[in-house]
């Protein structure tokens, strides 16, 4: 499932509107009929809204389905893709787009750039590409899931991701800024960083400063009412920093050298709160994926055992409302409704072991082999012609009903 970006210039803003009206429409239609694409697209005369149709189909941004009842279209990964692009280029987040970094089971990860030259991430989540993430009670009922439902997932995680990196990144905790979100999408900060996994020779008097800092963020998370649950090598990237001085306080850095290796944590919608039901469970098996990690690749373990579940969310119930993150996240929007179906994919991850998809370095999954090749710099710029799409405004109450909240 590539971003192919190639049609992106030449949607007119006409095309553009009908394709937010698909989308508009999915909101409460699982195929969406003809006619009520017409009518929320605001086109006037018919013929128009076919030739788009038929452009968009055509190009694979939208797919038609035949109904039981009747025959409809639905918006495909590709078409949400140019959704959330052309908001983003909108708002002048995004200029443009680069190279392909990272290929996650259910998410692509692109590198951007800002109009002023600024390296950002967009990561696209991609729920429904492969379900091994969940637990096998799960899986049946995940392959009979539309398409639709799918991409209304994908949207619940990149939500949930940003909300949760928004609260992280306020109080100071690593993790790249959170720069904005549109439908399955997250923009942020770009680290020049590789994850754990893949960085070669940590030398031998950081591991145990760098174990203990890891440790300490899961502890610090808890305090704050929040569990990473899925705190692995794999999300976990290692920026080196260097220093003019070796005077620095941090964990890992020592006399020796001037070099320290900063932990930033990434991957966010699996994020739990401490008030969990399975908190416990969660907390400790972040803790022992680290310590796992650290025995089998660095022959290191700590003397101290722990850090345990209880002691962390100690201090919890004296934190005032508003130092509860857990809580401030569940109030910016990602409500706890949507947490719980979110949860039913994301969460239920099994530990350890290739089976939640994470095998050795690029396992890109099928659509792999094509990736590599991808090193063009696509400019999503804003378009010359000042056709610049905007959402249709739905002006009759009653329609604006039956679709749904705009959002
Ligand atoms: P997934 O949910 O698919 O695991 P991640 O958020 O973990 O997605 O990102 C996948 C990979 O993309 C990471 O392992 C990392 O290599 C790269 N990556 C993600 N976010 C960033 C970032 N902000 N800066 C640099 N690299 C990143
Ligand atoms: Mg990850």
């Amino acid at each position: 499932m590539k971003l192919n970006t190639a049609a992106l210039r030449y949607l007119t803003s006409e095309d553009w509107r009908v394709l937010a009206a698909v989308e508009q429409g999915s909101k409460n239609h699982e195929v969406v009929p003809t006619p009520l694409i017409t009518q929320i697209a605001g086109l006037r005369g018919g013929s128009g809204v076919h030739k788009c149709i038929s452009s968009l189909t055509k190009v694979g941004l939208i797919a038609k389905v035949k109904n039981a009842k009747y025959d409809g279209y639905r918006l495909t990964y590709g078409g949400l893709d140019y959704l959330a692009l052309n908001t983003h280029r909108r708002s002048s987040i995004l200029y443009s787009l680069g190279n392909q970094i990272g290929v996650g089971k259910e998410s692509d990860i692109y590198i951007t750039a800002s109009s002023t030259g600024r390296q950002q991430v967009l990561k696209l989540h991609r729920l429904g590409r492969i379900s091994f993430r969940s637990v096998k009670a799960n899986r049946d009922y995940l392959r009979n899931r539309s398409t639709g439902s799918w991409l209304y997932l994908s949207r619940l995680a990149a939500q949930k991701e940003f909300a949760v990196m928004k609260v992280l990144w306020r109080e100071g905790f690593a993790v790249p800024e959170p720069i904005a979100w549109s439908r399955h999408t997250v923009v942020m900060e770009f680290f020049d960083a590789f994850p754990l996994r893949m960085v070669e020779g940590v030398p031998v008097e950081k591991v145990g400063g760098l174990y203990a800092e890891l440790m300490d963020v899961i502890v610090r998370l808890a305090q704050r009412g929040l569990i990473h649950g899925d705190f692995n090598e794999f999300n976990i990237l290692i920026k080196e920093e260097e220093h003019a001085s070796t005077t620095s306080e941090t964990a890992s850095a020592t006399p020796n050298t001037n070099i320290t290796l900063r932990p930033i944590l990434i991957d966010f919608p699996q994020t739990i709160s401490t008030s969990h039901a399975n908190a416990a469970m969660y907390f400790d098996r972040d803790v022992a994926c680290i310590k796992r990690y650290f025995e089998r690749r660095f022959k290191y373990t700590s003397d101290e055992e722990g850090p345990f579940f209880r002691d962390a969310v100690k201090g919890y119930e004296k934190l005032a409302r508003e130092e509860r993150l857990d809580v401030e996240v569940e109030a910016s929007g990602f409500s706890r409704k949507m947490g719980r179906e979110l949860e039913r994919f994301v969460e239920p991850k099994l530990p350890g072991g290739d089976e939640d998809g994470r095998g050795e370095e690029g396992d890109g999954g099928e659509d792999s082999e094509d990736e590599e090749d991808e090193v063009e710099e696509v400019d999503i710029g804003l378009r010359e012609d000042g056709e610049q799409a905007e959402d249709p405004q739905v002006d009759d109450p009653k329609l604006a009903e039956e679709i749904g909240g705009l959002s």
